[in-house]
């Protein structure tokens, strides 16, 4: 069996990279590198690069994690004040629908982006995909 080396063969001589600063960067819509570039273009569209640093963002995969990590956060703050207020009130159905479908709604749609400019500074942070320099194709696609 073929020895792995994870991270690429350059691994070990890069630089740490702050992975809280990267992420916190990245929720804030900021280049995870330099902090002060936009990350996005679009709503949920990543900038092809940095506009001051130069770091390009094409590489991310953040893929569906960020959208998870929603229906996880979301979920449990309106399942659990739901819960909460079914037990402590007489509210009718129509109610609990009137105010917990446009909060869902809401917090959804305020988090999906900061959550993906999280995840994507993660990815960043880690120097997963391309953020390390090498060619992702090999990592899914070994027999290439
Ligand atoms: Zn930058």
């Amino acid at each position: 069996m073929e020895e792995q080396i994870f991270g690429g063969a350059s691994a070990a001589k890069r630089p740490e990279r702050p992975v809280i600063e990267a992420m916190k960067r990245g929720f804030l819509g900021r280049c995870p590198h330099c902090g002060q570039g936009r990350l996005f273009r679009a709503f949920l569209k990543t900038a092809d690069q940095c506009q001051v640093c130069g770091e390009e963002f094409h590489h991310h995969r953040a893929d569906d994690l960020p959208a998870y990590l929603v229906v996880f956060i979301v979920g449990h703050i309106v399942v659990g004040g739901f819960m909460g207020m079914e037990a402590m009130t007489d509210w009718p159905g129509w109610l609990h629908l009137a105010i917990w479908v446009p909060i869902t709604l809401i917090m959804a749609l305020a988090l999906i982006g900061p959550i993906k400019g999280a995840v994507v500074g993660l990815q960043w942070a880690y120097y997963m995909h391309g953020f390390g320099g090498e060619d992702d194709a090999l990592e899914t696609h070994p027999e290439a």
